[in-house]
């Protein structure tokens, strides 16, 4: 079987997605936002840092049979070895 790499967009929007479920919504007059997405939208330059800091620990590698998302390309390539 083969390996495919994540694209970095996919990457950064599970990130946010991530920061969203990590830190909740915030309150910004009034109104809930998600903490990600407001990050992202507010200061993209320290999203980025943290984005740039947590990069080793988002699975990047995605198993080319089923999908099945790695954090090393030969964990992805030995996803669905067996019985192929
Ligand atoms: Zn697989």
């Amino acid at each position: 079987m083969y390996a495919e790499k994540k694209g970095t967009l996919r990457l950064r929007e599970e990130f946010e997605q991530y920061l969203n479920d990590k830190y909740g919504d915030v309150d910004v007059c009034g109104n809930k936002y998600p903490a990600g997405s407001v990050l992202l939208r507010y200061d993209s330059a320290a999203f980025d840092n943290l984005f740039d800091a947590e990069l080793d620990n988002i699975p990047q590698w995605l198993c080319g049979a089923c999908g099945n998302e790695f954090d090393t390309s030969e964990k992805a390539n030995n996803c669905c070895l067996k019985g192929t």
